[in-house]
């Protein structure tokens, strides 16, 4: 095979490059649409005056703004039909027990246990975010089933008696969004926004795949079905406006997978990177995803706008370099180390142990042993796929 000097995967600053050779980073999108939306931020009730805005620009001229303006009125209908119990703790076994705690300035997250799903954490494994306008509740990715949901909004009501107004989903995950179910049995009418690759994945079958997965892992999914699909598709660089709270997202084309959103919450500047980052935990990657795209994707973030808090999907929230960095490191390292094994014409299983041993500060992290092997041969098979491309 020709072993021609090609690009080197692993310096970010080509990256970048290559990326804009073909589209706008949705890091600039982002830095653009979050320019523009500045004065708009300042208008609103909640002060901003804690937010770290340092790097905007806010002397640009506001001349766009496209915000859609949701009006609540028309999207709160309460039933009724759930009765939630706000005395009990919500409780998993060895897990402990789980509540919403404050992370930024109107943003409650309940960070779930980092492990895979299974019977004790009964499917709830994300982290569930509230975030608090002025006469209602919007909520990131409410959980993995029907069951958890309940829990979950059970927990919502100790913070505040607002209702719950709108749905973000990150992904076409289902332990990120099946939960949906129990707050539309709540809020019949409720906008559920998510990116329309992510509505279709979803009813064209990864919910049924999902679904599959976690009735098997956790025996935790009676009530789910029917699924309560996202209705409200929100394009890259979509910007909206909830209650007085403003939002943009970004999707990422190819990073965790296709159907992903980057929330950015303007009132509060908080970040939810949805499962491209994760945080003592390994997930999986499928055909839609790209190691290489997920590692452009960061390094773009880091080098964009700071917000003050950063959520990844799984694992602890806090400031960028300590949210981003382990997972970022670990995928370069992986890049890394494929490229060297593709160079000397190896397979990735033949260098997986060496790989692994370089990445000793990982060998805590859920289902690291069973993960790192299938993520390194794919970030070899996309450096293959890349290479080809150049030849
Ligand atoms: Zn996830």
């Amino acid at each position: 095979m020709k072993k021609t000097i090609i690009m080197s995967i692993i310096t970010s600053a080509l990256l970048t490059n290559l990326y804009a050779q073909e589209h706008k980073s949705p890091a600039t999108i982002l830095e653009e649409a979050l320019v523009k939306m500045e004065a708009l931020v300042a208008d609103t009730n909640i002060t901003t005056t804690e937010s770290n805005i340092t790097n905007l620009d806010i002397n640009s001229t506001v001349t766009d703004t496209n915000i859609t303006k949701v009006d609540i009125n028309t999207t709160t209908t309460e039933s009724n039909i759930t009765k939630v119990d706000t005395n009990s703790s919500f409780t998993l076994g060895k897990y402990g027990t789980f509540k919403f705690e404050k992370a930024n300035k109107n943003v409650y997250i309940m960070h779930g246990p980092v492990v895979s799903p299974n019977r004790e954490n009964q499917g709830f494994m994300n982290n569930p975010a509230v975030i608090e306008a002025k006469d209602g509740l919007i909520v990131v990715d409410p959980g993995g089933n029907y069951n958890i949901g309940k829990k979950i909004l059970a927990e919502i009501e100790k913070i505040s008696h607002k209702p719950i107004i709108a749905i973000f989903n990150t992904h076409k995950h289902g332990d990120h969004w099946f939960a949906n179910r129990a707050i539309v049995e709540k809020y019949p009418n409720i906008d559920i926004y998510a990116h329309p690759n992510m509505i279709k994945a979803s009813k064209e079958g990864e919910a049924d795949v999902w679904y599959g997965i976690l009735n098997r892992t956790t025996g935790n999914l009676k009530g789910t079905k029917p699924f309560a699909f996202p209705n409200k598709p929100l394009l890259d660089g979509a910007k909206i406006d909830i209650d007085g709270q403003k939002f943009i997202v970004q999707h990422p084309q190819d990073a965790h997978t296709d159907t992903d959103l980057v929330i950015a919450h303007l009132n509060s500047m908080t970040l939810f990177l949805g499962d491209n980052v994760m945080k003592g935990r390994l997930g999986s990657f499928d055909e839609s995803s790209s190691i290489l795209g997920n590692i452009e994707l960061l390094e773009n973030i880091k080098k964009e706008t700071n917000f003050t808090l950063y959520v990844p999907g799984h694992g602890k929230s806090g400031k960028r370099d300590e949210t981003i960095d382990p997972f970022l490191n670990y995928l370069k390292l992986l890049a890394t180390e494929g490229k060297k094994a593709y160079d000397e014409d190896k397979e990735s299983y033949e260098v997986k142990d060496e790989v692994m041993k370089k990445l000793s500060w990982m060998k805590d992290w859920d289902a690291f042993k069973r993960n790192m092997p299938a993520h390194l041969n794919k970030v070899m098979l996309e450096i293959g796929e890349e290479e080809l491309a150049q030849e």
